[in-house]
């Protein structure tokens, strides 16, 4: 996909404020610092639009971003953040669990995980909910210049038994250093948009 055009839309704190125009979205959700800025930036290919690193857990806010006038990434506050007080984290429940069962022009979800890692409980939570709405899922597994191309099979092998993925849901090896997987994903991501 060439991306001609990818603009910063809106801090959405809510739907009175999710864009009106009906175009496709995919949604992406991870723990804090798992690397969504990041893989945002590359699909892109814009080093900064998508902020890294930004103070974890603290922006209870759904990120749109729009590319080439035709979808839109959303990006979810990270989750898993040890610091986020019990009244966040209840809030950023509602506010994801109301846009993921409301939201007409949602397509696909990109579940963010660290292939280095075994998924944490919190992965294996925000995956179980995903399959509870009957969600379309994408699960990418980011980071995997950090391993052995020897190892990469081994903690595919590990992130999809952890999460007892859905046989239905594409595992996509990616690195946002490296550019692994991005043409496969947005193949994944403009078939799940029908464009
Ligand atoms: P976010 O909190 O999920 O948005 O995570 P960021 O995109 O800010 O990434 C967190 C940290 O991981 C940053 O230091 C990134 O440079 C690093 N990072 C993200 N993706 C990759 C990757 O694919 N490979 C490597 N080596 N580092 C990555």
């Amino acid at each position: 996909m060439k991306v001609t055009q990818a603009e910063f839309m809106i801090s959405a704190a809510g739907p009175a404020q999710f864009p009106e125009d009906a175009l496709p979205e995919i949604a992406l959700a991870g723990r804090s610092n798992v690397g969504k800025s990041s893989l945002i930036n590359k699909m892109i290919l814009r080093k900064n639009l998508a902020r890294t690193s930004s103070q974890p857990g603290k922006t209870q806010l759904l990120n749109y971003y729009r590319i080439n006038e035709s979808l839109y990434f959303v990006d979810f506050p990270g989750y898993g953040y040890a610091k986020v007080s019990k009244t966040q984290r209840e809030q950023w429940g509602r506010m994801i669990e109301e846009y993921l069962k409301t939201r007409e022009p949602l397509k696909l979800i990109l579940h963010v995980i660290d292939l280095r890692h075994e998924p944490s409980k919190d992965d294996q939570a925000m995956y179980d909910w995903l399959k509870h709405y009957g969600l379309p899922v994408c699960i990418v597994a980011t980071k995997a210049d950090k391993i052995p191309k020897s190892k990469w099979q081994k903690h595919i092998k590990m992130v999809k038994e952890t999460l007892q993925a859905d046989p239905q849901d594409k595992v996509i090896l990616f690195s946002s250093e490296t550019g692994l997987g991005r043409d496969e994903l947005w193949l994944h991501i403009l078939q799940a948009c029908g464009l």
